[in-house]
């Protein structure tokens, strides 16, 4: 399908009038850091800890869902066990310590320059992330200096995770921006399911082990091998995107 060929898709299916970007809803884990790897391997580790057998693909497909909802649907699975909200925090605290363990992980490379382009095209930043770790809010302020501005929407803003439209819905309210003004950049598929589900043309990057059909089949319009590859993309593409149809 050819560039012109997907706006005028998404144009048909969310019935909107044209486009007018002029705001990026960006995910943040296996976005802006490359550490998705790091998560699998400590939701592995509290999983076993807990006697519930699980593999580290299994979470790939879980991101976007709050620590939360994960432990709780996990534990139910399998383990049978009901767990209460108490629990799930302190369950996720050992995760969040299992994480840390790991160390840093690092930015993503491509990161900075798809953030600097967008800068550039005039386009505000807006973090969109289900993480409630403080550490990695901070680190986005020195990793990113200047790139990102006030508007933020974090693990602590949303009661339901994607694929649950709530994170970018909120996101673009906090902008006051509507979906035709925004693009999303994801690289999970149910972080796809709801910037889809919220109404924006939604970009996946495939920076993990997620191919690329399975991104199109959530819901997303594009999808970038990497982050360099979207940055190169980026002046093009939102002069391709900023289009109103008679
Ligand atoms: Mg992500």
């Amino acid at each position: 399908m050819t560039l012109q060929q997907t706006i005028a898709e998404y144009l048909k299916y969310t019935g909107q009038k044209g486009l007018d970007i002029s705001a990026a809803l960006i995910d943040c884990d296996g976005v802006l850091y490359d550490s998705m790897k790091y998560h699998t391997q400590a939701w592995v580790k509290l999983m076993k800890k807990n006697g519930i057998k699980c593999t580290r693909d299994e979470f790939y497909e879980l991101e976007g869902m709050t620590g939360s909802e994960i432990i709780k649907m996990k534990f139910k699975t399998g383990a049978g066990k009901n767990i209460t909200d108490d629990e799930a925090r302190a369950l996720y605290g050992v995760k969040t310590r299992y994480f840390r363990e790991l160390g840093e992980a690092p930015v993503m490379p491509g990161a900075v320059r798809v953030l600097e382009a967008l800068k550039e095209a005039g386009v505000d930043r807006i973090l969109v992330t289900g993480s409630q770790q403080d550490t990695i809010l901070e680190r986005i302020e020195k990793d990113f200096t200047g790139l990102f501005g006030e508007i933020k929407v974090t693990g602590h803003d949303v009661r339901k995770g994607k694929p649950n439209p709530e994170p970018y819905l909120k996101g673009m309210a906090k902008a006051d921006k509507k979906p035709h003004q925004c693009i999303v950049i994801e690289n999970a598929p149910l972080g796809c399911q709801a910037g889809h589900a919220a109404g924006c043309f939604t970009i996946g990057v495939t920076t993990g082990p997620i191919p690329e059909k399975d991104l199109l089949k959530a819901g997303a319009d594009l999808v970038y091998k990497n982050m360099d590859e979207l940055a190169a993309a980026l002046p093009a593409l939102l002069v391709a995107l900023s289009i109103v149809k008679a």
